[in-house]
């Protein structure tokens, strides 16, 4: 499989598991769908490069017990969801949020 291939095929078993995780957490998709599509690409490079779907807006340490942390849902979403209406990398957002955000 070419690695272009192989990396979208990974984008959409993300982007499957975050829309159920989704959907389990009432914590939705950012309305803006390029946001969603950059996360996503991101996510799916890291676990291409990186084994797992690390957080792409973080910076992994390569100690594998810590970055544990990072795989996205990453540790600190809910936190962050809670504080700014969004997690840090933008992707989820609370059900409130207005279309169009930045
Ligand atoms: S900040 Fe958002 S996109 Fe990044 S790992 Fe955490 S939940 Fe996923």
């Amino acid at each position: 499989m070419e690695r272009d291939e192989k990396i979208e095929q990974l984008k959409e078993e993300i982007r499957a598991r975050l829309q159920r995780y989704s959907q389990r957490s009432g914590f939705r998709f950012n309305p803006d769908s390029q946001v969603v599509e950059d996360i996503l690409s991101g996510l799916a490079a890291r676990q291409s490069s990186k084994g797992k779907a690390y957080c792409p807006c973080r910076t992994t340490s390569g100690n594998v017990k810590t970055d544990a942390k990072m795989v996205c849902p990453c540790f600190w979403h809910r936190d962050e969801i809670e504080r700014d209406g969004m997690c840090h990398c933008k992707l989820f957002t609370t059900p409130e949020m207005p279309n169009g955000i930045e």
